[in-house]
């Protein structure tokens, strides 16, 4: 489902301070397939998750998802596929502060137009995935660090994207609270959604549902 090719991406290309971050990545993973991205910082896994996300554009090779390149879509198409197909997760966890659980999940909606009732249900369901549904109406910037990730992650799951890319998603977070993140982790299996983790967190080792685990060392794959 998602292909990578060839993909090398330079940073300040033509510049004194060029710095090529990946070096031709090849990469398929498979629908439903929870793939473990591994490497110290500064390896590159971040980028590599940017370019999936299509928060930036490979300086050469492809990106094939079910078959379109998506480094090739025009910016507008950006958005509107990120939102459908990919559900992401990040280390900070990015949420609106003074918002409240359900308006951080209805944000996003509003760069759609589910209906109404389309839309509460999508909201409920991700809330009870991801195990917040009691903090609903709790504002957001109350929640401890692991209610806060668990609220990330049901914003990610909200528009049932099939694609879910988590960066560094347990670096603040207590053991407990990671080890719940992989039970959810495990659960996401079972929706078969294909999950991509970027972690230089070793309890990912504990981790029995990971389809395989790679590692990236100085932008390439080793
Ligand atoms: P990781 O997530 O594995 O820690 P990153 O993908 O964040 O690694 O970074 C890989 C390398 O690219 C690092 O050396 C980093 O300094 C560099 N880098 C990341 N983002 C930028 C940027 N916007 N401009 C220039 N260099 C960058
Ligand atoms: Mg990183």
């Amino acid at each position: 489902m998602i292909n990578i090719r060839g993909v090398s991406l330079v940073y300040n290309q033509g510049k004194q301070n060029e710095f090529c971050a990946l070096k031709n990545i090849n990469l398929d993973v498979n629908n439903g397939e929870l793939v473990i991205l591994k490497g110290v910082s500064g390896s590159g896994k971040s980028t590599l998750l940017s370019l999936i996300a299509l928060l930036q554009k490979p300086t050469s090779g492809e990106i094939l998802i079910d078959g379109t390149n998506i480094a090739k879509l025009p910016d507008a198409f950006c958005s509107e596929f990120r939102h459908k197909r990919l559900g992401l997760v990040f280390q900070n966890f990015n949420l609106i502060e003074g918002l409240s659980v359900y308006e951080n999940l209805l944000a996003p909606f509003a760069l759609t137009n589910f209906k109404a009732n389309v839309r509460e249900e999508m909201i409920k369901r991700a809330l009870e995935l991801a195990n917040i549904a009691h903090k609903r109406d709790e504002n957001v910037s109350n929640l401890s660090g692991g209610e806060r990730q668990r609220c990330a992650v049901a914003r990610a799951l909200s528009m049932d994207a099939d694609i879910i890319l988590a960066d560094e998603p347990t670096a603040n977070l207590d053991r407990d609270n990671a080890r719940a993140f992989l039970g959810l982790l495990e659960s996401f299996k079972a929706l078969k959604k294909s999950v991509i983790v970027a972690t230089h967190d070793s309890i990912f080792d504990e981790l029995s549902a990971t389809d395989r685990t790679l590692s990236l060392r100085n932008g390439e794959i080793v």
